[in-house]
């Protein structure tokens, strides 16, 4: 490219379509564009700032580790690392958590637990996960090759081998796949990127059972759905079963690049030292951040917010739905929620962004809402008023 007419837009690698939009500061629900225009947010930044931007409880814990201490690496303890950790044992059905930097990273640190899991406990052949068509677990190799869409994996072979994948709510595939090679079952509770599908109670229940049947591990990746999201800490809270790992990322440090992985101790144990790293992982800078977002989930009512606002948001967009022949249905669970149309509205995002709210929206057909937990109703009328608009266009 010639070096005169490179933009500041040209430097950057095009993986992304991108919206032509450069936000420069947010609050709560609220966002602002360099030139002061202000959108409300349902994305989260992709499920991520789930207690809204710049929530004052995350600024001031990160303010203060900022001025005391960045990173040291996990040669040596901190206590906001270790604060983290006892809160997210505390707090779920697993006893150990290994931390890292990221969602994909995190799926692979399951990923490299249940082949280790499985070569100890059952021997060399045991090393295959089973995953779910139209299922997402990252970008890395692995997690690509976990993640049951083709269009991700597309270009990259070879990909890495020991997987394979079943639909989603079909026991009987599920029975079909899982033997004697298979070290985890591992599926997102309710799959966030592949549409918003939550699993059905009887589906869980007999991946549990099979797992348990074989002496493989149950991998829940809550990457999108856990840290409140659904109204429950934990997405597993709300299914009749309890995992044996789970992944965390996004929604954990409310910004702040981190990721775990959880995982109870007859799992964790084959992980010793050595086995696995991050030089990043859990630094005391996100942790701090993480500390705080375990704290507001954990010591105020913003989980019962979530579950009041989810079916607020749900009924309202039911309500629409029922005059609005081009939606299919209307599904989630909490405030992750899901409006799916017969036809792409390709231009729906687009079209909301002018009106002022940010969303998400799959193949133009699924529209996705993941507003912060902090959202007010009026703020979900708002939207709801500029739905009408578009369906009466
Ligand atoms: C976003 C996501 C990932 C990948 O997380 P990254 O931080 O982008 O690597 C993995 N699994 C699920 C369910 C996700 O939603």
């Amino acid at each position: 490219m010639d070096s005169n007419t490179r933009t500041p837009f040209d430097c950057v690698a095009e993986t992304y379509s991108r919206f032509d939009l450069t936000i420069a500061k947010g609050y709560g629900t609220r966002l602002w564009d360099e030139n002061g225009r202000e959108f409300i947010d349902f994305t989260s930044g992709i499920a991520v700032c789930s207690l809204g931007h710049c929530h004052p409880r995350v600024v001031a814990s990160v303010k203060e580790q900022a001025q005391k201490l960045f990173h040291i690496s996990n040669l040596y303890w901190t206590e906001p690392q270790l604060k983290v950790a006892c809160s997210l044992v505390k707090n779920s059905c697993t006893d150990r958590v290994f931390f890292c930097n990221s969602g994909a990273e995190a799926v692979e640190a399951a990923i490299k637990l249940a082949r280790k899991f499985g070569h100890e406990t059952r021997g060399p052949d045991c090393y295959e996960i089973i995953t779910l068509q139209g299922s997402f677990h990252g970008r890395t190799l692995a997690a690509i090759t976990a993640t049951g869409q083709p269009v991700y994996q597309r270009g990259f072979e070879p990909l890495p081998s020991g997987f394979t994948h079943v639909k989603p709510d079909d026991i009987y595939s599920l029975r079909l796949a899982a033997g004697e090679r298979t070290a985890a079952i591992m599926l997102e509770p309710i799959q966030g990127e592949g549409g918003v599908r939550p699993l059905t109670d009887e589906f869980l229940k007999a991946a549990r059972e099979i797992a348990d049947s074989l002496g493989a591990l149950l991998i829940f990746d809550e990457i999108q759905v856990g840290m409140g999201r659904t109204g429950s800490l934990f997405a597993y809270e709300q299914t009749p079963v309890e995992p044996d790992v789970i992944c965390l990322a996004k929604g954990l440090a409310n910004g702040v690049p981190i990721g775990a992985m959880l995982a109870r101790e007859k799992a964790m144990k084959h992980l010793g030292p050595g086995s696995h790293a991050s030089t990043f992982g859990a630094n005391p800078l996100a942790c701090a951040a993480a500390g705080a977002v375990l704290d507001e989930l954990t010591e105020t009512d913003l989980l019962d917010q979530v579950k009041e606002k989810g079916d607020y948001l749900q009924t309202r967009l039911k309500k629409l739905a029922s005059r609005w022949d081009k939606v299919v249905d209307v599904r989630g669970r909490g405030l992750i929620q899901a409006m799916e149309f017969s036809s792409p509205q390709m231009d729906l995002a687009k079209w909301l962004m002018e009106k002022g709210f940010l969303v998400l929206v799959a193949q133009g057909l699924i529209l996705r809402l993941l507003p912060p937990f902090v959202v007010e109703k009026d703020e979900i009328d708002l939207l709801i008023n500029a739905l009408e608009e578009y369906m009466a266009r």
